[in-house]
């Protein structure tokens, strides 16, 4: 399904395939509650022009008139604001270790959600199969009739031909290798699918509810059981040439560190992961460093994760404290690269070890001041994002809500990259 397509067919409604509604209903998700002179000046659009186009969208179920906004001297405007129930997305997040499904409305808030463990040591049959099962499930749990849900989406950590739905190879399952997930699911539960790289969508996530809500230029980087990132030019998701940019986490930080699952040698990935942490304090204590960290996991060194040794540090333990540390240290190298090569407004961390907070935050924030060019780290921001583990099923349901709202032009009536 094409962009016209569907914009000329939002909801099954009769509005026709005008790019202007798209760029309207853009407007009111980006900046609402919102007036309608206000949206003129935002869209570029006359007055006489946009009456009639939100009276349109507001017979169709899309737009509301909401309070009173504050009066500039004359009438206080009415404002206008999306009708959240006006459609729905699902979007599944399959992780390595957690299955996450969510029912999401037409604001990109979650309605109903689902998690559960991944278990991708069963294979590729039962993993696809209990995906199916969460899709099912969610939707009778979230009561949602299936005709006001516009689409699938689907984010995983493995390598994705986003264009053509393919999961080409995910590392965490046996076998799970050019897998037409678009297609299966299309044919299977008659919805259709979107399929794209976890840390992509939730990059989307944070440019629609995060911190980089209307942030034009930022880095998201996504550090859990592997590392990937995001990067965002102009208000659109960069994908380069072949749709891998934003590969962060297999940046060489270290040449001569641990081999990475891509086949290089100290990428950022085998140095600041959860895994890459539990390796490291696993290898401090077997040479004979004292550390609170043995009694918790009770002397069995393989229990070891990168939870356990943040719930250390933050009870003042020196070797747990060092290695946050030094992995702040070293993901501050590669934010750091980031910022000279994008130059963005705002660097955001989030997954699993970002929930380390300012032990990771801190001496990465050190090392960009250290270490990029000033110009660049002055304007800067590096935050940790309070989406938390939403941001993966937001950002799979934004793959698909994301074409309702968009119409080949952006809101400053800019020509959108096409992807
Ligand atoms: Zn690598």
């Amino acid at each position: 399904m094409d962009e016209k397509t569907i914009n000329a067919n939002i909801g099954g409604n009769k509005l026709g395939s005008n790019d202007n509604y798209a760029l309207i209903l853009d407007t009111v998700r980006r900046f609402g509650p919102i007036g309608r002179a206000d949206i003129a000046k935002f869209t570029n659009l006359s007055g006489p022009r946009v009456t009639p186009l939100v009276r349109d969208l507001i017979r169709a179920g899309f737009l509301k008139e909401d309070e009173f906004g504050a009066s500039k001297g004359g009438r206080p405007p009415i404002l206008l604001r999306l009708v959240p129930d006006a459609l729905f997305a699902i979007g599944v997040d399959i992780g390595a270790a957690k299955l996450r499904a969510a029912v999401v409305d037409l604001e990109a808030k979650i309605v109903t959600k689902i998690v559960k463990a991944t278990n991708a040591s069963e294979g590729k049959k039962a993993t696809l199969g209990r995906t199916m099962n969460t899709i099912l499930e969610v939707i009778e749990k979230s009561k949602v009739k299936t005709d006001k849900i516009k689409g699938i989406g689907i984010g995983l950590s493995g390598i994705v031909d986003h264009r053509e739905g393919v999961c080409l190879f995910w590392p965490n399952v046996e076998g799970w290798k050019n897998i037409p997930l678009k297609k299966i699911i299309g044919q299977e539960l008659g919805i259709e699918a979107v399929i794209d790289d976890s840390a992509r969508a939730m990059t989307l996530a944070e440019s629609w509810c995060g911190l980089a809500k209307n942030v034009e230029n930022f880095i998201f980087v996504n550090v859990g059981i592997g590392v990937g990132s995001g990067v965002f030019i102009h208000g659109e998701l960069y994908r380069g040439s072949g749709g891998t940019a934003g590969e962060l986490g297999h940046m060489t930080v270290d040449e001569n560190g641990p081999r990475c699952n891509c086949g290089n040698f100290g990428c950022l990935e085998t140095l600041v992961s959860g895994p890459a942490i539990a390796r490291r304090t696993r290898e401090a204590l077997e040479q004979g460093v004292v550390s609170l960290i043995e009694e918790l996991v009770e002397g069995d060194l393989n229990k070891i994760t990168s939870e356990i040794v943040v719930a250390a540090a933050k009870r003042g333990d020196k070797l747990a404290f060092n290695i946050m540390e030094k992995t702040g240290e070293y993901l501050g190298i590669g934010v750091a690269n980031a910022i000279n090569l994008f130059n963005p407004d705002l660097v955001i961390i989030g997954a699993g070890v970002s929930k380390a907070g300012r032990l990771l935050l801190d001496p990465v924030k050190r090392v960009v001041k250290a270490r990029a060019l000033q110009v660049a780290s002055e304007k800067v921001d590096v935050k940790i994002s309070i989406l938390g583990d939403d941001a993966g099923v937001l950002g799979a349901a934004i793959l698909v809500l994301k074409n309702i709202f968009t119409a080949g032009v952006s809101y400053v009536g800019r020509k959108s990259i096409p992807f």
